[in-house]
């Protein structure tokens, strides 16, 4: 039986690794870590029976002592429970389905404990690539893809070698406002920008597609992962999102992963890598689907995909800055306190008032998200 542990098991990514575990039965889940949602996991707990749960604050968990007072499972909270549950042992991989930068000390503790990461949290990676993948690196731990276009180019350099990639191409839905010009984005509701065209996932995530900043999270990701310069990483969009991502060689062969889209493939892929394991599902039928279409990502509507390439070129606490701003940016307009349009002109305000700083330490980071985080608060 393989052991793992997810933070993040209520939301989108860590429901659907529940699904997988449900459907496959030979993984033993401990540790499960969520924000709030107290029915669910006491759920979650009775199936799949951890040994350690965590959720953020002190008073949910005397909630959901109450609720498990039958069984032996322990209920831990805040941050010090989520690294107890990133660090447990006899986990073998951690799923890092949690949101936002919040994930960086877990993973971090994670992987000195020697813990596989199974990443979602692209946050993470974006704004501590540089610390993350040398430690990985160093206690000898696999960081295994499960985004989509990750995990598409994860499996398209198999059995290639890294040296002769010229570039990565990484494909795009283009969202719900594909096409829209900057006039058309003016009175956005959180209602339009919550409808992906083809993915449900976390509401978070949907706005970022919405404005490409998922996008360009993912070219920044898509660095640190597979250790090229942000330039080599081109976007291209590919509305039906049937290409989940190609690599191009120096000899100009592409290769690709497709498939209908369904986040359960490179979920169970990170579970089982090597292997691959049946999954039920409907498959790609090139006969009825017809036709594949592409374009170029339109930069100056979408201009945050713009900023995302600056800041990854730049590196430093610059991603920090741009990430940070983006995470605080839509929960104002998901709170409706701030305008569509205004998440970049946020994002690119912060960006310019910060000065950037190479090589930052964990704690350079975390106040560079401080910084950030005031500066947008001053605003108001
Ligand atoms: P979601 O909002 O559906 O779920 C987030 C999870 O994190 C929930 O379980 C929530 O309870 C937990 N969480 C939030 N704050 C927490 C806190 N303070 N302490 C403990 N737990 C906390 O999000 P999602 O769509 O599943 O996305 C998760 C991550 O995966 C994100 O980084 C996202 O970019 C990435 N991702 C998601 C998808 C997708 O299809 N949903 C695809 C690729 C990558
Ligand atoms: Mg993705």
């Amino acid at each position: 039986m393989k052991k793992i542990a997810i933070l993040g098991c209520t939301g989108s990514i860590g429901t659907q690794t529940l699904e997988v575990v449900r459907e496959n039965r030979d993984i033993e889940v401990l540790g499960l870590a969520a924000g709030g949602n107290v029915e669910l996991l006491e759920k979650q707990a009775r199936e799949f029976e951890p040994r350690l749960i965590s959720v953020w604050t002190e008073e949910k968990a005397k909630e959901l002592r109450v609720k498990l007072q039958d069984t032996d499972i322990r209920v831990a909270s805040g941050m010090e429970g989520l690294i107890e549950v990133s660090t447990m042992c006899d986990v073998e991989i951690l799923v890092t389905a949690i949101v936002g930068m919040i994930g960086i000390r877990p993973t971090v503790e994670a992987i000195k404990a020697g813990k596989d990461i199974a990443l979602a949290n692209k946050e993470t990676l974006v704004t501590a690539g540089h610390i993350i993948m040398p430690l990985a690196k160093e206690r000898h731990v696999s960081i295994l893809p499960v985004d989509s276009e990750h995990s598409a180019i994860f499996q398209s350099l198999r059995g290639n070698e890294t040296k002769a990639v010229s570039k990565i191409l990484l494909t795009a839905s283009g969202g719900p406002f594909r096409g829209k010009r900057e006039e058309d984005l003016l009175n956005i509701r959180v209602e339009d920008a919550l409808r992906h065209p083809n993915w449900s996932m976390g509401q978070k995530i949907t706005i970022d597609s919405s404005t490409m900043v998922n996008k360009g999270l993912e070219v920044i990701e898509a660095k640190w992962l597979f250790g090229v310069d942000v330039d080599r990483v081109q976007v291209v969009v590919q509305p039906q999102s049937i290409i989940h991502s190609m690599v191009e060689y120096v000899d100009g062969a592409i290769m690709a992963e497709l498939g209908t889209p369904d986040m359960k493939l490179p979920i169970q892929y990170a579970l089982y890598y090597p292997e691959r394991r049946n999954l039920p599902g409907e498959r790609l039928d090139f006969w009825s689907l017809g036709r594949l279409d592409f374009e170029k990502p339109d930069m100056d509507t979408f201009y945050g995909l713009k900023l995302a390439y600056d800041a990854g070129r730049a590196g430093g606490t610059l991603p920090t800055v741009f990430n940070a701003a983006n995470e605080l940016a839509v929960k104002q307009f998901l709170n409706r306190e701030i305008k569509y349009l205004e998440i970049i002109e946020i994002i690119e305000d912060c960006m310019k008032a910060h000065k950037n700083m190479d090589d930052p330490t964990l704690e350079q980071i975390l106040d560079t998200e401080k910084a950030t985080y005031e500066r947008i608060e001053s605003r108001r």
